[in-house]
This record gives C-alpha cells, sequence and structure tokens, in this order.
C-alpha cells in the first residue's frame, strides 16, 4: 500500500510539470472509492494551479475548486504527455494541454473526488480528521507526548490511526518504534516524555529518509505508466520475520495487532 513517502515522491514527480495545464477532457473507468462528485465534463477549461500534500491525499488546486486524489490499496499515478489509451485499470484519466494524469488502480481502494472548496463538506470528510504532517514543524514533540497521554490502545494502532499524525503507515510504524526501542504492544499513555521524544524523531527520521530515497527514483516514478509506488526499503524489522536483528542478533518477532503485521525485536524493544 503506497503510504505518505510515496505519495509525496508521486507529487514530486508531477507537481511542476502539471503546473499551469488546462483541463480538455476527463475519463472515468469503473467506480472507484467514492464517486467524482460531479460531472466530468465540469473540469474542462479550467487550470491546475498546484500540486499539495495532505496525509495521504493528492489535493490538485484547480482555478476553481479542487481535486483529491487517494491512492487506496494498489493505486499509482502517472503523467506524461504520450500514454496509452486506458486499460481495464486505469480508472480515471485527466486529459490536460500538458499531459494525461492518469489514475492506475487494480484494486480500487483509490478516489479521485472534487471539491468546490479545501472547507466544503466533501473535502471535509476526507481531510477534516487527519492528524498533524509530521514532516512538518507543527508535529511538535511535546504535542505528541501530550496526544499519546490521553490514548490507551497499543501506540502501534495510534500510530495507524492518523488521528495524532498522519501518514505512519504499517511499514514505517514498525520501523520508527524499532528505531525509538518501543514494544509495539505498550500503552500509548505509558510512554514517558523521553521515549515519546525519541520515537518523534524516529517518525521524522524514517520519512524523511524514504522520501529521500524515492526521490533517487524519481525518474522511473515519472516515466512509467502504473508502476506500483513503493521503495526498496532496507528495513531495520519490517517483512524481516526471523532473520537476525540488524543491530542485537535476536530473531526479529512478527505478530498481528489490528489485522496487520507487526515487526519488532524483542531484545531490543523490552517494553
Ligand atoms: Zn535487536
Amino acid at each position: 500500500m503506497p503510504e505518505l513517502p510515496e505519495v509525496e515522491v508521486t507529487r514530486l514527480s508531477f507537481a511542476t510539470r502539471i503546473a499551469g495545464a488546462k483541463v480538455q477532457g476527463v475519463r472515468l473507468g469503473l467506480p472507484l472509492r467514492w464517486p467524482l462528485g460531479c460531472a466530468p465534463e465540469v473540469l474542462i477549461g479550467r487550470t491546475v494551479l498546484q500540486v499539495r500534500r495532505r496525509g495521504k491525499y493528492l489535493l490538485l488546486d484547480l482555478s476553481e475548486g479542487l481535486l483529491l486524489l487517494h491512492l487506496g490499496m494498489s493505486g499509482s499515478l502517472s503523467f506524461a504527455a504520450q500514454m496509452a489509451p486506458g486499460g481495464k485499470h486505469d480508472h480515471f484519466d485527466l486529459q490536460t494541454n500538458l499531459g494525461l494524469l492518469r489514475l492506475h488502480d487494480p484494486r480500487r481502494f483509490g478516489a479521485a473526488v472534487y471539491a468546490g472548496s479545501q472547507d466544503s463538506e466533501e473535502a471535509h470528510k476526507l481531510l477534516g480528521k487527519l492528524g498533524v504532517e509530521p514532516l512538518t514543524d507543527t508535529f511538535d514533540a511535546r504535542q505528541f507526548h501530550a496526544a499519546l497521554r490521553l490514548r490507551s490502545t497499543a501506540i502501534k494502532q495510534v500510530l495507524l490511526g492518523g488521528e495524532v499524525v498522519v501518514g505512519v503507515g504499517n511499514i514505517y510504524a514498525s520501523e520508527a518504534l524499532f528505531l525509538a526501542g518501543i514494544r509495539p504492544t505498550v500503552s500509548a499513555q505509558n510512554i514517558s516524555w523521553p521515549r515519546a521524544e525519541r520515537l518523534h524523531g524516529a517518525i521524522k527520521n524514517v520519512l524523511t529518509a524514504a522520501v529521500q530515497k524515492g526521490g533517487s527514483t524519481l525518474r522511473d516514478f515519472s516515466d512509467a505508466a502504473g508502476q506500483g509506488g513503493y521503495f526498496q526499503l532496507d528495513a531495520m524489522v519490517y517483512d524481516r520475520a526471523g532473520l537476525p536483528c540488524r543491530v542485537c542478533g535476536a530473531p526479529i518477532k512478527r505478530m498481528v495487532q489490528g489485522q496487520r503485521s507487526t515487526f519488532y525485536c524483542a531484545q531490543c524493544q523490552k517494553f
């Protein structure tokens, strides 16, 4: 599943190139997670001003209104001047005078939704509950700790929930907890200030590193139609069950939390 770094790298791959583009047509494939919310032809003639990111949503600001794009479980976006006609997994094409923006999404949990403004009800439904952005200064260590103190669920679940901080998905939650030396099952409210501060730093570091790593594969990303957005991560624990911990050599363990796999080192993450 594309996580925040993949979405950010996707944004970087086409934001500059699409800025100023005039919409010439919209093609819809099979239904996505949510309907577009307007007649496709309404968008014709509007200009794409910029592409922003909020959590795992890409926001295409138009000269009037905006499009909210989400990659869901299996989606990827490509933007190119020349592209083959839409295939059976291409469910949203935005044709512009500068190129075609295409959402390829075999499992169709992704979405392209139109909203009249970011304050509109439609936008608020999708963006309203999102926590702070981890890669901005609004992600403050003290406030992070205060928010954890209010939650009794397991820290991994709190990170995945997205209400305290957005975009820390399954891979990066496992990795950040390892780097901070925190057991994924520990109740969020029991995490002391020094440990919360360490976790705060680990979240920033692991996401920043992933964006940088993705940045180096930007060419593949923007050129290849329908390419999945996953980076080869040098994971410390994620997907390494049974392999030796890169720090202490103990075998990495796997467990299931909220139907998602969690990976950790019982030696390095004692409590
Ligand atoms: Zn270890």
